[in-house]
């Protein structure tokens, strides 16, 4: 019987050793210690021994019980500090992967535009003004020298709101609103940004909606040619320190003499290409000395204040600049076309 311990105690100290799962200690504590277990087998047969035997193997099968007992604990600790240690592993944030990308918005192209001729007449000290995009007919029109019937006003139609409030054709009411609030007594010199409208049929050149700039100097003694100097400092600041520029006459009810400028044709440098028409030349802006009846209407005296004036449609200049050849990308908000120009 001694034999039969000391075999149950080697097998079974055996078993623990190789376990690797909490299970399997389970089921060596039935098979060993259970009810219907090898030790307890035994020990039911304690009652064959002699009395001399018995406290012998009793105490013998008590050791063996113990051993086991402390063996199962020992590694049921064991295995369960690894089971936590792989756990942990396998669950560990690993700080150096990269982070899910965050969606961030850019400028929109047009707005670039905007600011970036906008910091360009500031440098040259200009102000910034805007008004309202709901216009009296008085300021889009009357105060512009398009009176009530002018034939130019057909080049203008619009949406009106009653029959003397309507969404502005061009940003000039800011240019009269002003003039009027400086009283005629001030040099005034100012870029007006901002939407107009025009009951425009939608194509690639055209939207019913679209952005302007313009503006405004008047003072004593301004001259044609300080037009001109203006107008050419902004197309090599805008385009390139080689870009020429070209004043056409023309014809805006509110300038006398008018003007369109153009600039020489970057692509092709003046030669003639598919993109300037064979010209060499591209169209940018349209500009001219303020009509005395303007300034008269706005309160300034054109025998001593004279003015220039200029317009222009950052679209085009964006289009121009960055080769966008449909005027409505800048307002389907595809963010395929936007995302080109984040970094532009
Ligand atoms: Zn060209």
């Amino acid at each position: 019987m001694k034999e039969q311990l000391e075999t149950i105690k080697q097998e079974a100290l055996g078993r623990i050793v190789s376990a690797d799962e909490l299970k399997e200690l389970q089921d060596i504590k039935v098979a060993y210690l259970g009810k219907k277990g090898s030790l307890t087998g035994v020990l039911r047969g304690m009652g064959k021994l002699s009395k001399e035997e018995r406290p012998i193997i009793g105490e013998l099968a008590n050791e063996v019980r113990e051993t086991i007992t402390t063996a199962l604990e020992e590694k049921g600790q064991k295995l369960e500090e690894l089971a936590l240690e792989k756990q942990l592993e396998e669950e560990a944030i690993d700080v150096t992967l990269p982070g899910r990308p965050v969606n961030v918005g850019g400028e929109h192209l047009l707005t670039k535009i905007v600011e970036e001729i906008e910091d360009l007449f500031i440098g040259m000290g200009y102000e910034v003004r805007e008004g309202p995009e709901v216009e009296t007919d008085y300021y889009n029109f009357e105060a512009l020298n398009l009176p009530k019937g002018h034939p130019a006003r057909d080049m203008q139609d619009t949406f009106y709101v009653t029959n003397e409030l309507l969404m502005r054709t061009h940003t000039s009411p800011v240019q009269a609103r002003t003039m009027k609030e400086f009283d005629g007594d001030q040099s005034v010199k100012m870029i007006c940004p901002g939407k107009v409208y025009r009951r425009d049929t939608d194509d690639a050149t055209h939207s019913h909606q679209f952005t302007q700039i313009e503006g405004l100097y008047v003072g004593k003694d301004v001259r044609m040619s300080d037009l001109k100097g203006t107008l050419d400092q902004f197309a090599k600041k805008m385009f390139g320190k080689d870009r020429e520029i070209r004043l056409r006459p023309s014809f805006f009810p509110f300038t006398e003499p008018s003007v369109e400028m153009d600039i020489s044709c970057k692509v092709c440098n003046g030669q003639g290409c598919s993109v300037c028409k064979g010209t060499g030349w591209i169209e940018i802006l349209g500009a001219g000395m303020i009509h005395p009846n303007v300034l008269e209407m706005a309160g300034y005296d054109p025998k001593v204040y004279t003015g220039f004036a200029f317009g222009m449609g950052p679209e085009r200049i964006a289009m121009l600049k960055y080769g966008v050849n449909d005027i409505r990308q800048f307002y389907t908000n595809d963010k395929r076309f936007l995302k080109q120009y984040h970094n532009a």
